[in-house]
């Protein structure tokens, strides 16, 4: 006897006929169910899928032809092995039954042997669509499993699959008291500003990358896994090992690899790579954490802008977070008068009087206490709380200084410093206007201090302001001069007013060759171009007397005076005057 446990559904009005074929298969295992019209026949293979049905040509309710027509339509009941059942008298009718989608026939009266084996032919061929099928889905589960968890454009990992894995291998590492580094990879392009916004170029620095970084691996076995993560972030991770400095050879090959020059358009792209490396288990226990650590020490060293890896520390989390609270606090911190400024006398060594101030910002926070612009200003840009900041500063410097002017001093200039996101704000020249106007201040005294990094906007535009400025009165000065690179380049195009020289070239200026032949050409351009200087961070008398020998004689700096709160400037006047 066959153990089968196939499910056969026999439709038949004649009670004995369908007994009878019920014993037979049932005597051979087979599970049966049973109807006796066609209707009933329908419901059944609608609920109960059989695996086969063998079914009667004419039949009260519903005959052979409008069953099978029904099932075919259904795509749950459609690939159901159907035979019929037809009396000698009813063959003729057959090819319309096949055509309706029969599967094969049977005349009554039928032989034991012959129903038996239509019914193992249909059934095995059966079992080969299904296990057809079956390949199919299992081939399409395993395909949206691949999807799932990878990137399209590189073909690498994502971060689905780069949690699966670390999660499989973070236990044997445990084990081990071993580590697992993961290095998150940011990379940039250098230069080609215009070239940024095309996204196919986009799309090929990413494959490359990944391509190179494929090849990395293929080379060194360190390398367990490359996942793509966002835009412009890639990450690595290592096989677990015994020293964590291990990511410090494998970051210093991807820079390697990675700092060979792109071509794309006949052109060549650098890319700037900069990554950040979190430790498993000593900075995180999970890859999410260990992204984050990771992505905040890329944040932490953004503005240094060069290709670097560094390892995450919990210093730097403190120094971010402090960063997240004073960014928070700015607007609160306006509100209720935690802004000052400082001024920092600048001196004519001829004639011993102050020409200048420069103003300064402090922050007195509530509970840091006296925060440096060096700190918060890089903070303010990039939020762009600079614009109202900005404005607040040269607000208060213009009737801190009228008030002083007032009272008999400060017929000198009022220097502040802008930033380039201030100065490039469509309406920075109407908002300085109203200030100068509404503050009755004389625009003859104010100078504007300009860095480099304003120039990196649209020249046209930033011509265009500096004269509109110049028309009004008000004077420029170039800032940190010589820290740039193109310095040189924008002191014949704009006509500046000031130029400083930045405090690094100052500092031991009697004592360094080196500065000393780089501030000489400094000061003859000047003169060349009829440029006043102000050395700026002059703190010993050396410096002061070198600087005087080499005709520079406007003096910034702690020797004379630190930048000072608005009393202690009328305190440093009433002496100095
Ligand atoms: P900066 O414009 O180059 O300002 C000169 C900096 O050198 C000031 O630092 C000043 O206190 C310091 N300094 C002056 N003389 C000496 C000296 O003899 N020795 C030493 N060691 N330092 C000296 P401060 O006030 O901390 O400002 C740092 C930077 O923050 C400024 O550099 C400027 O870039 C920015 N900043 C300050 N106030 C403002 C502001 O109101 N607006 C904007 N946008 N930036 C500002
Ligand atoms: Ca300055
Ligand atoms: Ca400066």
């Amino acid at each position: 006897m066959n153990i089968n446990t196939n499910t056969i559904l026999i439709i038949e009005d004649e009670p004995q006929i369908r007994e009878n074929i019920q014993l037979i298969l049932e005597l051979e295992g087979f599970n049966t169910i049973t109807a006796k019209d066609g209707l009933e026949g329908l419901e059944m293979a609608e609920q109960y899928h059989p695996d086969m049905i063998i079914c009667d040509l004419m039949m009260p309710r519903l005959d052979g032809y409008e069953l099978i027509k029904a099932l075919r339509q259904d795509p749950a009941t459609a690939e159901i092995p159907f035979v019929f059942l037809t009396a000698k008298s009813e063959r003729r009718d057959m090819r319309q039954g096949m055509e309706l989608g029969a599967d094969d026939y049977l005349t009554k009266p039928f032989e034991v042997k012959e129903l038996l084996q239509t019914i193992s032919i249909r059934l095995a061929k059966r079992q080969v669509t299904t296990q057809r099928y079956r390949n199919q889905i299992e081939q399409m589960k395993a395909e949206i499993h691949y999807l799932a968890r990878h990137d399209s454009l590189t073909g690498l990992p994502n971060q689905f699959f780069l949690e699966e894995y670390f999660n499989q291998t973070r236990l044997q590492a445990y084990n081990q008291s071993q580590f697992l580094p993961l290095l998150l990879i940011d990379i940039d392009i250098l230069y080609h500003t215009k070239l940024l916004f095309e996204p196919s170029l986009r799309q090929f620095l990413l494959t490359t990358v990944a391509e190179r970084l494929n090849q990395l691996k293929s080379l060194n076995p360190i390398i367990d896994l490359i996942a793509y993560l966002k835009t412009d972030q890639l990450v690595l991770l290592l096989k677990p090992i015994q020293n964590a400095q291990v990511a410090a050879e494998a970051a210093e090959q991807i820079l390697d690899v990675l700092s060979q020059p792109v071509t794309f358009n006949h052109q060549e792209i650098s890319i700037q790579t900069k990554i950040g490396i979190a430790c498993y288990p000593n900075d995180a226990l999970q890859v999410s954490e260990l992204l984050a650590h990771a992505e905040v020490t890329l944040e932490h060293y953004k503005l240094d802008n060069t290709t670097s890896y560094h390892f995450y520390d919990q210093e730097i989390l403190n120094v971010v977070f402090r960063k997240v609270i004073l960014e928070s606090d700015f607007l609160q911190a306006l509100e209720r008068d935690e802004f000052l400024l400082y001024y920092q006398p600048q001196i004519n060594t001829k004639t011993g009087k102050v020409v200048g101030v420069e103003a300064l910002i402090r922050w007195e926070h509530q509970e840091y206490g006296m925060i440096s612009p060096a700190e918060f200003i890089p903070i303010a840009e990039e939020s762009g709380f600079i614009i109202p900041l900005g404005e607040w500063i040269i607000k208060t410097a213009c009737s801190q200084l009228k008030d002083l002017q007032s009272q008999g001093f400060g017929n000198f200039k009022v220097a502040v410093n802008i930033s380039a996101s201030q100065f490039r704000e469509e309406n920075f020249i109407q908002r300085i206007n109203d200030i100068v106007a509404n503050t009755n201040f004389n625009p003859d005294l104010l100078e504007l201090e300009l860095t480099e990094t304003v120039f990196i906007q649209d020249l046209d535009i930033v011509k265009d302001k500096i004269n509109e400025l110049r028309d009004h009165g008000i004077k420029l000065s170039i800032d940190d001069f010589g820290t740039g690179y193109s310095s040189f380049k924008y002191l014949q195009e704009f006509s500046f007013s000031h130029l400083k020289i930045d405090r690094y070239f100052i500092t031991n200026i009697d004592k360094l060759e080196s500065k000393q032949s780089i501030v000489k050409s400094i000061i003859q351009l000047a003169d060349s171009l009829n440029i006043n200087i102000i050395a700026e961070g002059v703190e010993t008398k050396e410096e002061l007397n070198w600087l005087k020998q080499h005709n520079c004689f406007v003096i910034q700096g702690y020797f004379f005076s630190r930048p000072l709160a608005i009393e202690n400037l009328n305190i440093f006047l009433m002496a100095n005057t």
